[in-house]
């Protein structure tokens, strides 16, 4: 069905022209729908890295070229300007489906298309990996665990979710994305895996995005007060990008459906994140309280057990270690937006 060009083995692994480095076996051909979004464009690096072909499906509603452009003379790369809404027709071996807005103001932004691009755009994917026989992933979100009722929340946990809040396009639209892969799975055959992903941060991120590690992040570098929501005693675990990456692989590669949550058990309330990032960038950095968002989960801790033992996985990365990394590309990019300013 592919052109099953055959990798060169480890022992001549080097990147010579055209020729993959790679661990003999046929050379894939892959999708990531989301792939100029943060997440995606850092699995398109290690799946390109290791020698696999992508295509990038996306509509640059929160992602960004910027993010690929290093990849775009690669010939092992494609990218294709599509809503996963629409249907579409490629032959590849394995969705790696990510294309939905994932921080709080994105996704709330136009709430109805947030909910066609999980329902409609999980459907057209999974219809996709059907017709040619792909594996598929999904990538859940942690909230569908909603205001969660348990502490720390496993796999188990069917979760505390308002069906008709201002969350309620992303976590509901997550959870009926969770349904049709499942009944793909059952009732077509279609090899899926779901992953629920923890909040996670690093390069990449969209500067003004919303999400709180990276609003930290960014105020602290522009001499701006930290904007603490309610009274900043929520709790929720930070996952650095690598570390969420290995995962999604492991996931994709290993025997096992899943649900597996992919995230980082350090828990921390915003008040302790405001100290670590005031630590890390500038420890004279005021703190600004503001009013909550609706329907704020309190707490949320991953129980990572299940990964640990059907994957071989778990995170590597602190938030002590994985922060200086990330502020650093975010000086970089701040820097060249006020000189872009004239500033
Ligand atoms: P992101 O907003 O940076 O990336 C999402 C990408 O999807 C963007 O490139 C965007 O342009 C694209 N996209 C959105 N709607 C689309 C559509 N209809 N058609 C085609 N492309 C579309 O977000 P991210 O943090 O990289 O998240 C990636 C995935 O991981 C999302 O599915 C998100 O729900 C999930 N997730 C992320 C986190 C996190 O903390 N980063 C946590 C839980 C789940
Ligand atoms: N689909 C797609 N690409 C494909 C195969 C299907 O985008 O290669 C879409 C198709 O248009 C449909 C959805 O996926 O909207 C579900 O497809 P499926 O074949 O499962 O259902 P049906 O078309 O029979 O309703
Ligand atoms: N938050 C905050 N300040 C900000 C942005 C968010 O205190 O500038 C809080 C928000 O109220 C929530 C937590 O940080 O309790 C995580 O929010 P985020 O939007 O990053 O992700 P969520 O886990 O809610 O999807």
């Amino acid at each position: 069905r592919l052109d099953s060009a055959v990798y060169q083995s480890r022992s001549s692994a080097k990147l010579v022209g055209r020729v993959p480095v790679a661990i003999g076996r046929r050379r894939l051909r892959i999708v990531v729908t989301g792939g100029a979004g943060f997440v995606g464009s850092h699995l398109v690096d290690k799946i390109i890295d290791r020698g696999d072909e992508v295509i990038v499906i996306d509509n640059f509603f929160t992602g960004r070229k910027d993010n690929l452009v290093h990849q775009f003379s690669n010939p092992r790369f494609e990218l294709i300007r599509h809503d996963v809404v629409e249907p579409i027709l490629l032959e590849v071996d394995q969705i790696y489906h990510l294309a939905c807005p994932a921080s709080p103001v994105h996704y709330k932004y136009n709430p109805v298309k947030t909910i066609k691009t999980n329902v409609m755009g999980t459907l057209n994917m999974l219809g996709l990996a059907k017709r040619v026989g792909a594996k598929f992933l999904l990538t859940s979100t942690s909230e569908v665990y909603g205001d969660p009722l348990e502490h720390p929340q496993k796999e188990t946990y069917w979760g505390n979710v308002n069906p008709i809040g201002e969350r309620s396009c992303y976590d509901e639209g997550k959870r009926t994305a969770e349904t049709l892969a499942m009944d793909y799975h059952r009732g077509a055959g279609v090899e899926v895996r779901i992953a629920r992903i923890f909040n996670t941060y690093g390069p990449r991120m969209c500067l003004d995005d919303g999400r709180v590690v990276s609003n930290f992040v960014a105020q602290a570098i522009r001499k701006l007060p930290l904007t603490v929501y309610g009274d900043g005693k929520q709790t929720r675990s930070f996952q650095y990008v690598s570390d969420l990456v290995e995962g999604l692989v492991a996931l994709m590669e290993g025997e096992h459906v899943g649900p597996f949550n992919l995230g980082n058990p350090g828990e921390f309330t915003m008040l302790e994140l405001a100290e670590v990032v005031k630590e890390t960038i500038d420890s004279s950095a005021a703190i600004e309280f503001r009013p909550n968002t609706a329907d704020d989960p309190h707490k949320r801790k991953p129980d990572i057990s299940k990964a640990k033992e059907l994957l071989n996985w778990e995170p590597k990365v602190s938030l002590r270690e994985g922060l200086p990394v990330m502020v650093s590309d975010f000086r970089n990019r701040i820097l060249n937006e006020d000189e872009g300013k004239g500033l």
